[in-house]
């Protein structure tokens, strides 16, 4: 069965006109080497422009990925299976909008299936994946996650929590090194239901 998918703002497409060239993105790595006092000419920077953009292709995939598309295939051959589906401690890498530096943590991602409907286990993962791999900050993913699930699942309740540590925080400024940051993203049954919102936190151990 497929499920009919809702259309938002999150499934942005990237102007590819305007894209500049992968040189122009390399030239663009030998500036920064230059900026911070480098010399981009020796020997153990000579490649470094290239794969650094090439990291980043790899890092920043989830611009060129269609979220919606991966949860468009449904299926309800569970044996009337309706309670929880839980998928716990999704490990994550994703990158700051503010500066850039790694966001590194776990999600734990939770459904309600309507009608027994429910999606393949692998998919979660993979849709925290293609909004982890774009510039972040940790609410706007935690809201990503749970919105495109519900809108593409038709789930009786979403609830997503992502605990994560800000390398932004850790190597800078502030240095609170070891510090999370929990985020959460409830609907449904999930938001409306306090005895379910805390069956979930309790299943992720947080309550
Ligand atoms: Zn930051």
């Amino acid at each position: 069965m497929d499920a009919i998918v809702r259309k938002t703002s999150q499934t942005m497409q990237p102007d590819e006109t305007n894209r500049p060239s992968r040189e122009e993105a390399e030239a663009a790595v030998e500036t920064l080497l230059r900026w911070i006092g480098e010399d981009p000419s020796r020997e153990g920077l000579l490649d470094t422009p290239r794969r650094v953009v090439k990291a980043y292709e790899e890092l920043f995939s989830g611009y060129r990925q269609e979220p919606a598309s991966i949860l468009n295939r449904t299926f309800d051959e569970v044996a009337g299976y309706d309670d929880m589906v839980l998928l716990k401690n999704i490990d994550f890498t994703s990158h700051c909008e503010h500066h850039m530096v790694p966001i590194i943590g776990k999600a734990h991602v939770a459904y309600l299936p309507n009608g027994g409907r429910v999606v393949g286990l692998s998919k979660i993962p993979r849709i925290v994946e293609v909004y982890a791999r774009r510039l972040q900050t940790q609410e706007a993913l935690t809201e990503q996650i749970a919105g495109i699930i519900d809108g593409a699942l038709g789930a009786r309740g979403v609830a997503v929590m992502l605990e994560a540590e800000h390398m932004c925080m850790s190597m800078r400024g502030i240095r609170t090194k070891g510090s999370t940051t929990i985020t959460t993203s409830f609907y449904g049954t999930f938001r409306d239901d306090k005895s379910e919102q805390t069956r979930f936190l309790t299943m992720v151990g947080a309550k």
